[in-house]
């Protein structure tokens, strides 16, 4: 179908690019000339593109819907925007790439919404595919992403750039290329959260509204209504995702397919992600062995704070083992394995939250069997399978293991609490948390359920049985404690450090985007800023530290979400 090509030659400025890409103040100290670096306006700095540069683009340059082939992306303008106007902006991510945040500045505003491109950007969409739900779903690619190019942070770090939500690409297939707000605030909100939490994943720089509306069907009942649009500004050392390998396995593109896997290689040394060797024969063997290891690290932090990816396809994993792509997540509130807040996975629950590890193991199968033309050994490809297991077993154990303030544990006890924590309806968060204060030489076992039971959502059915069965783990549980001689003071700030106070419950997302939509931007202000120190203790911020309220049990947005966004 032929999509809306993308108004070109929108406000291409041509002026000659500043040339104060990374100012430099030589600025004399204790007689040694240091260079100091000066944050620059988003419309002052200077691009690259890695990509591009290494690899040939799609020849045809008219946008419309179609599948490529032979190449990694297509060259593509941002559509632009009506009314742009800054509403999110990460101070934290402004400081760590050496950028201004654009108060009045214009033209910055008007990059981070797709209306204007600096001469020296070549932007671009990916193309790659993908499993769905467990199905090989062919072409997918960057249907709403469109990457400006990289920049270089003041730390020489390089980082890519990418706007979601600008518009139309040939991988935007029946789709428009746009965002909602709803959806663009709580892709902002979380990435930023999920950094401090100290859980990888992909950035997000600015949040912008555009001024115009989009149209979508929330609930898939037949009701579409317009919305406000949305963009937000990504930012990534890369977006590379295990889609990008298999579709070119797939489409048997195998020189492509090497060249690619040669890139990585590359940009993992380069950015002191991995040290290969590029002689050795097995490199790409060793590179699959990197992502099955971040990738079990990943998905072990994700069990650690309680996150539900929501759709974990093959397209949403990146090859970094970051956190990407945020949908339909969610944040565990009572602790349920088998809770998936994504309401179009409501029957299979194939991304529930017990189901993430090996989903992601999966997801490494296909991405294994993508790299077999260039590996050609089954049991290499077994080997670095094995490493994901192996690292989230050990990852996992270890953070349960700090959760708990002990040092080691055993599986059955772990099993044993799970199963408590399920029975009792317990909140993950606030179960965790509440451990800091608990005593090791405690030994009224019978007051564990009062201690706990500000965590429990219906703490009147947790009957007799079951309390037995809290105080048999709480006797053992301090046993444990008195055995590893940690003073409680210490074991306590341990505890905080892994356990968050702060989370981003998922009706306090839905309550910041009602707000924004009604013009009142403080909602997503205070959490920002709250979500910045999830471990601190902030009393003037303690109802964010709250149970669920009844109220958002059921409530759209609360504890179901759909895929529309
Ligand atoms: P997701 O479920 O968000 O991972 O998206 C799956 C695929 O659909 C990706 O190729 C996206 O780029 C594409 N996609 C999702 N929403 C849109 C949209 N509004 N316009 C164009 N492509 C989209
Ligand atoms: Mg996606």
């Amino acid at each position: 179908m032929l999509i809306k090509a993308a108004k070109k030659g929108k406000k291409h400025p041509k002026r000659t690019p500043s040339a104060a890409y990374f100012a430099r103040v030589e600025a004399p100290m204790n007689g040694i000339s240091v260079k100091m670096n000066k944050n620059l306006r988003i419309c002052e700095l200077k691009w690259e593109s890695r990509f591009t540069d290494r690899f040939l683009g799609d020849p045809e340059k008219e946008i419309f819907s179609r599948q490529v082939r032979n190449v990694l992306y297509s060259n593509v303008l941002p559509t632009g925007v009506s009314a742009p106007q800054l509403i999110g902006w990460s101070d934290d991510l402004a400081a760590t790439l050496g950028v201004l945040r654009p108060q009045e500045d214009v033209a910055s505003i008007e990059i981070l919404s797709g209306n204007r491109v600096h001469p020296e950007m070549k932007p671009y969409s990916s193309r790659y595919g993908g499993h769905q739900f467990g199905q090989w779903a062919g072409q997918l690619g960057d249907g709403r992403a469109i990457t400006l190019g990289e920049i270089i942070s003041p730390h020489f770090k390089r980082w890519e750039l990418q706007l979601k939500g600008a518009g139309a690409t040939p991988y935007s297939r029946r789709a428009d290329g746009r965002a909602v707000l709803r959806s663009s605030l709580r892709e902002f909100l979380c990435s930023e959260a999920m950094h401090f939490l100290n859980v990888p994943t992909t950035r997000a720089l600015s949040l912008v509204v555009t001024g115009d509306l989009v149209v979508r069907d929330l609930f898939y009942d037949g009701n579409p209504r317009p919305e406000p649009g949305a963009i937000v500004c990504r930012v990534s050392p890369s977006f590379l995702r295990f889609g990008h390998f298999e579709i070119l396995a797939n489409q048997g593109e195998e020189v492509l397919l090497k060249d690619l896997a040669q890139f990585l290689v590359e940009f993992l040394n380069e950015n002191q992600l991995a040290s290969f060797e590029l002689s050795d024969p097995d490199v790409y063997g060793k590179l699959l062995d990197e992502i099955c290891r971040s990738t079990a690290v990943l998905v072990a932090h994700w069990m650690r704070v309680g996150f539900v990816h929501g759709v974990m396809n093959t397209d949403n994993m990146s090859v970094l083992g970051l956190t990407i792509d945020y949908g339909p997540y969610g944040w565990l509130e009572p602790y349920d394995p088998d809770w998936t807040p994504n309401t179009t996975d409501s029957q299979a629950r194939r991304y529930r939250f017990g189901n993430q590890p090996g989903v992601a193991q999966w997801n490494l199968m296909r991405l294994c069997e993508a790299f077999f033309p260039l590996i050609r050994d089954e049991q290499r490809l077994y080997q670095s399978l094995k490493i994901y297991e192996d690292t989230f077993q050990q990852t996992h154990m270890e953070m349960m293991s700090q959760k708990l303030g002990l040092c080691s544990l055993e599986q059955k006890y772990l099993d044993e609490l799970f199963q408590l924590l399920r029975m009792a309806e317990t909140d993950y968060t606030l179960f965790f948390r509440a451990l800091s204060d608990w005593k090791m030489d405690s030994t009224h076992f019978e007051k564990w359920i009062e201690w706990i039971s500000p965590a429990f959502y219906k703490p009147e059915s947790v009957g007799h049985d079951l309390r037995m069965r809290w105080a048999a783990w709480a006797k053992e549980y301090s046993q444990m404690l008195r055995f590893q001689g940690v003073p409680d003071l210490d074991r306590s700030l341990r505890i905080k450090a892994v356990n968050p106070k702060y989370v981003l419950r998922n009706y306090l997302a839905q309550n910041a985007i009602q707000q924004a939509e009604n013009g009142d931007l403080s909602g997503i202000e205070r959490l920002l800023r709250v979500l910045k120190t999830p471990y601190e203790d902030l009393p003037s911020e303690s109802d964010l530290a709250e149970k669920r309220p009844d109220w958002a049990r059921n409530a759209p947005g609360c504890s179901a979400l759909s895929c529309s966004s």
